[in-house]
């Protein structure tokens, strides 16, 4: 009997040990030279093929590495430099790819090592970055321009294709597809551009590399489509069929695999059938409803691929589950039709769970990553083709039974507590309206009164000192004492120089989500299961295993200390639900929304014990809200429904002098501002001063009744704003929302930067605030 073929979408390039980040920072900064990293970059490789080919897997992924971004790579291939960067037209490298995710920044600027973003001290400005789909990845962002031209200018996926040839393995290129790659970057000029007419000369590029690989002998390749997932344009939908009609005949010798990922393909279905392709692959996680419509209109000169295990979350693959799936699609389309893969590249998943030495055993029993998860698809192709592998189907079920059946997931408290929520428990007692005139009464704060968003710099000795006390080098005692002496440091400043509402600083949080997770019942922590977020940054997502429920207060020990150095209302600050659940990975037997009520209940108490200590404005960031907006726009009621309930859940459990205020960072507000209002915070911040207060504008459209706080300081750069310029965006606010509706704030935390330049930048916001307030 024909066995079934296994394929992998892309793995994670980083290496176990995050390798990747540290020669790439170190050929930064100028420690290694081009070919050390270069040979670095090799040895991942070649180990990652041979993890990958020794857990059994057929047809093998080249092309999927790269020093940076996928996206970029595909720039750097078409030769679609934008010309800020003044490229000379040759073979692009690597150098050409990290100065445009880059920048050319200044010799004294060290933001790489610690900045979320890039820096703004440059020459020549980077491309920006977004987020990849719904993940937690982000891509440079292609920039067209109407005179864009393209030409085939990178050796890269050739020489991997071969690299990996060489090796003897069964390799197939991977590639971004024409019109995703369209899609998703950006017009630089002019609204009426239609990039889509970019085609006619992105696709010879595209046919040219096609045919190369043939002639290399590649047997497949792979075209990534991911828009499929999403709603498409009838301009998207001509740019597809034409690209593909034109791509049919252009590798004549290999053979074409589209791939979605993702999401459901509903509507776009019979698009994606009617490609002229040898194979399709399709998410079978994300769009498991879909499958029966998708095999029974299948057609019979094609094969599909199903990406029957999840590359975005770390849970084990439930065999039975699955194994019927397959069986269903086996019988239908013949074995030699059928191939499995993950649902997409494992780029989402931590590499492996050998190095997690310290999770709990019962909880490491329900967990697959990278590695585990193709193991995880040879066994389901060895039993698909008859194979035996009874042995291992036991073993599944008995870790599917044993995380069931565990007592550590549930608690029938939480349980209880989370379906016992009535809607006033989610409602302020009063209107804004009239718990403005309380909290004024109670706060007495002036016209544009100032304040932080929250973290203060964490130094290197900050971070020295928090990773001796793990290492045990420092005693609690210690390590406390010390956090202490840095918190007073940070609202003696803050009194020092005015700022009407202090913060703590969050010197004790790691990470605004870690430092909760780590409190909370229902979430591990690994030790080494880092996922690439952008460049050689890479995140350890939190996993939510079970109900979750707060044993004791998390932050009011702080609050309290602080808001004793100060006659100012000190705000305190924490993380919300929806934030929680983004960034973490989330138990998938129960719905999220569920999930996310859990976390607002734990939050709930939180408030609730912060304003019995006597705090008198709490801050509740929802920074994600906006990035887990679902790919389609018809689920977005849905979501933002139970999101901004979550918001609700845990902030309307105080009186109403109590003022709660909420974060969001960079976001276009255009589509979600109902949303925002109905969250009902007193106070919101967010992220405006780069936009020079455009992305106000939905808010003054939408008449926004509560108070806002938009940004006037770019905490991006190291730059110090100067009085004026702060003056100047808080007058332009000031004319488009009313002047008692302002708070004066930076964009966002200062934890990125460095003291003497917050000092300088702060002490400037106070002023510019103060002389308007004497204006007005
Ligand atoms: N309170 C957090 C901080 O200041 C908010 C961070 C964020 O919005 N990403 O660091
Ligand atoms: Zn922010």
């Amino acid at each position: 009997m024909n066995r079934i073929l296994t394929h992998n979408l892309g793995y994670p390039r980083i290496g176990e040990k995050r390798e990747l980040k540290r020669a790439t920072e170190s050929y930064w900064k100028g420690r290694i030279s081009k070919p050390e990293l270069e040979a670095a970059a090799a040895r991942l490789r070649a180990e990652n093929w041979r993890k990958q080919s020794k857990a059994g897997i057929d047809l093998i992924p080249c092309n999927d590495f790269s020093f940076y971004d996928q996206v970029l790579d595909t720039t750097c291939l078409l030769g679609n430099i934008p010309p800020r960067f003044r490229w000379d037209g040759n073979e692009t490298s690597i150098d050409t790819a990290f100065l445009i995710a880059r920048g050319q920044t200044k010799a004294t600027d060290t933001s790489e090592a610690t900045c979320d973003c890039q820096s703004q001290t440059v020459s020549t400005f980077a491309s920006e970055m977004t987020k990849w789909f719904d993940t937690n990845y982000h891509y440079i962002v292609p920039e067209f321009r109407s005179d864009t031209t393209f030409k085939l200018s990178s050796s890269k996926i050739f020489d991997e294709f071969l690299e990996a040839t060489a090796f003897g393995h069964r390799a197939k290129p991977v590639l971004l597809g024409p019109v995703s790659y369209l899609t998703l970057g950006k017009v630089q000029d002019g609204a009426d551009f239609d990039r889509f007419e970019l085609l006619e000369k992105l696709l010879p590029v595209y046919e040219e590399i096609l045919a190369k690989l043939a002639a290399s002998g590649a047997e497949w390749i792979q075209l990534d489509e991911p828009i499929f997932s999403l709603d498409l344009s009838d301009l998207q939908r001509s740019a597809i069929h034409k690209s593909y009609q034109r791509l049919r005949t252009a590798a004549s010798g290999a053979k074409l695999i589209v791939a979605n990922y993702f999401g459901e393909l509903r509507d776009n279905l019979p698009l994606f059938l009617s490609l002229p392709v040898a194979a399709l692959h399709q998410d079978a996680v994300r769009g498991v409803e879909e499958i029966d419509r998708l095999i029974s209109g299948f057609p019979s000169d094609k094969i599909l691929s199903l990406g029957i295990v999840d590359g975005r979350n770390i849970w084990k693959n439930d065999f039975d589950k699955s194994f019927s799936i397959l069986e269903g699609a086996k019988e239908k389309l013949g074995p030699e039709r059928l191939w499995i893969a993950p649902s997409c590249s494992l780029l989402h998943t931590p590499i492996t769970l050998e190095n997690e030495a310290e999770l709990d055993p019962e909880i490491r029993d329900w967990l697959a990553f990278a590695d585990e998860k193709l193991m995880e698809l040879s066994v389901l192709a060895r039993a698909l083709s008859g194979g035996s592998v009874s042995a291992e189907l036991e073993l599944n079920r008995a870790s599917q039974l044993g995380r069931e059946e565990s007592t550590k997931i549930h608690n029938p408290r939480v349980k209880a507590r989370t379906s016992f929520i009535i809607p006033e428990d989610s409602r302020r007692k009063s209107p804004f309206s009239e718990r403005r005139k309380l909290q004024r009464k109670k706060l007495m704060l002036p016209l544009y009164p100032t304040t932080t968003i929250g973290s203060f710099p964490q130094t290197d000795e900050v971070r020295a000192a928090r990773a001796k006390w793990k290492k045990g080098d420092l005693s609690g005692q210690d390590y406390e004492h010390f956090l202490e002496q840095e918190t007073r440091r940070c609202v003696e400043f803050q009194n020092e120089i005015g700022i009407d509402m202090p913060v703590h600083g969050e010197f004790e949080r790691n990470d605004m989500v870690e430092y909760f997770g780590e409190q909370l019942e229902g979430f591990a922590f690994t030790s080494n299961g880092w996922v690439q977020s952008y460049g050689s940054r890479c995140v350890k997502p939190p996993i939510i295993y079970g109900d979750v429920r707060r044993p004791k207060p998390m932050t009011v020990r702080w609050a309290e200390f602080a808001s004793a150095l100060t006659n100012k209302p000190m705000k305190g600050m924490l993380t919300g639900p929806v934030t929680i659940l983004q960034w973490s990975f989330v138990r998938d037997d129960q719905a999220r929304d569920i999930t996310t009520r859990q976390i607002a209940l734990a939050i709930r108490d939180e408030v609730k014990d912060l304003e019995s200590a006597g705090i008198a404005a709490i801050q509740i960031d929802e920074p994600a809200i906006r990035e887990g907006l679902p790919l389609r726009q018809a689920d977005w009621e849905s979501y933002l429904g139970w999101a901004v309930e979550a918001f609700r859940l845990c902030s309307s459990v105080v009186r109403d002098d109590t003022q709660i205020h909420t974060h969001m960072c960079y976001s276009e507000f255009n589509d979600i501002i109902e949303a925002v209002a109905a969250m009902d915070a007193d106070v919101i911040t967010i992220e405006t001063s780069r936009s020079n207060m455009e992305l106000l504008d939905a808010f003054v459209d939408f008449r926004y009744p509560n108070e806002i706080g938009p940004g006037v300081y770019d905490i991006h750069s190291p730059r110090v704003p100067t009085v004026k310029e702060m003056e100047n965006l808080i007058e332009k606010a000031g004319g488009l929302i009313p002047a008692e509706n302002l708070w004066v704030n930076p964009d966002c935390g200062l934890k990125t930067r460095g003291w003497p330049e917050v000092k300088t930048s702060l002490e400037n916001m106070v002023t510019a605030a103060r002389n308007l307030r004497k204006n007005s």
